[in-house]
């Protein structure tokens, strides 16, 4: 089944590929953190092409797809067949995913106190919030859940899942919230999509009320595994992801929009020894193009894996690496609390 997702998935990316790769859909930016043009070539991968500033370190997409041709992504039969992944998946995909939006929750009551326990009611946005499965559970824990979703589908499925009429099909810019409105505003795998993530952290500020939370799940491109795999990882995929955040640039940016440090914490289910060779061994989903092989790296690769693949070693690299890349902050997913503190 999973062959078959990939096959299809890379037919559709490839002809898309082929129809949107003209210079008039693409724009040079400068760094969308600090507005540096001073960059350096990071890598690049199915001719999208990656830059470091050399003054914050942000690494960005340069040149990156215009909005038009952003937009004929989303609206593309590949990316339907790449949100059979994310968002239509296994039961074990659909489990893991449940557990990390119960976890998240877990670190948000921890910060701002169960609103059962409150006189007012707490007020949660979640920009970004596809089919609700994250809403529903801080519906169930007491938040009066608000969403922004643009795919109408997913909408759509939030709306009858949490019986309520406070999920949008808009983008956060055009929201008619008033200021300083939210408890909390949580992003999960968002952040890295925004073309101008300043604008859009900005407006989330100003969302949220003094002593609010903004919570930020996103890959870490600090990470033990991006620093072992870099630009083959899945997270380089030009088509929706401008910008790969590491802690210091993250903080930079929040910083700049009147929003404070408050907490990080390392999750780091993909980086293990095996997953790092099988990264230079085999292309990933979000691979159109499949780099040269050198045979003699491909031989020795094959005979790490094997040896990867025994099932004890198996099992203390799977318990062991990620623990060790988590411990020294260099885990592959980050979740980033920030207060607005006036
Ligand atoms: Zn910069």
């Amino acid at each position: 089944m999973l062959e078959d997702f990939s096959l299809r998935l890379n037919n559709e990316l490839k002809a898309l590929h082929h129809q949107i790769f003209h210079s008039q859909n693409f724009v040079e930016v400068d760094c969308p953190v600090c507005g540096s043009a001073d960059s350096t070539l990071y890598g690049v991968k199915d001719a999208f092409s990656y830059r470091r500033c050399n003054v914050c370190t942000m690494i960005y997409m340069s040149p990156r797809l215009s909005d038009v041709a952003t937009l004929a992504f989303y609206n593309s039969k590949a990316n339907e067949i790449y949100n059979e992944i994310k968002f239509h998946g296994t039961g074990s995909n659909i489990d893991q995913d449940n557990l990390v939006n119960y976890h998240n929750l877990e670190i948000i009551l921890k910060r701002v106190g169960s609103p059962s326990e409150k006189s007012e009611s707490l007020k949660l946005l979640e920009v970004g919030c596809g089919s609700g499965f994250f809403l529903k559970s801080a519906q169930n824990a007491g938040f009066d859940v608000y969403g922004l979703e643009l795919n109408a589908r997913l909408l759509d499925n939030a709306k009858k899942l949490l019986g309520v009429e406070s999920i949008y099909g808009i983008d956060v810019q055009e929201c008619d919230f008033p200021n300083e409105q939210f408890d909390v505003i949580y992003l999960r795998d968002v952040i890295e999509h925004i073309h101008s993530p300043m604008s859009f952290l900005h407006k989330l500020s100003a969302l949220l009320k003094v002593g609010g939370i903004l919570f930020i799940e996103t890959h870490n491109v600090d990470g033990f595994i991006f620093k072992a795999v870099g630009i083959r990882h899945t997270c380089f995929f030009g088509f929706e992801h401008p910008v790969h955040w590491s802690s210091k640039t993250l903080g930079l940016a929040l910083d700049k929009c009147g929003l404070d440090f408050a907490d990080i914490k390392f999750e780091s289910q993909d980086c293990t020894l095996y997953e790092m060779a099988h990264y230079y061994r085999e292309s990933t989903f979000t691979t159109i193009f499949k780099s040269s092989n050198n045979k003699i790296l491909d031989k020795f690769l094959w005979v790490i894996l094997r040896f990867l693949r025994i099932p004890i070693i198996k099992f203390l690299d799977s318990l062991i690496t990620p623990k060790v890349a988590n411990l020294f902050g260099y885990g592959s997913t980050m979740k980033f609390i920030a207060i607005k503190s006036k």
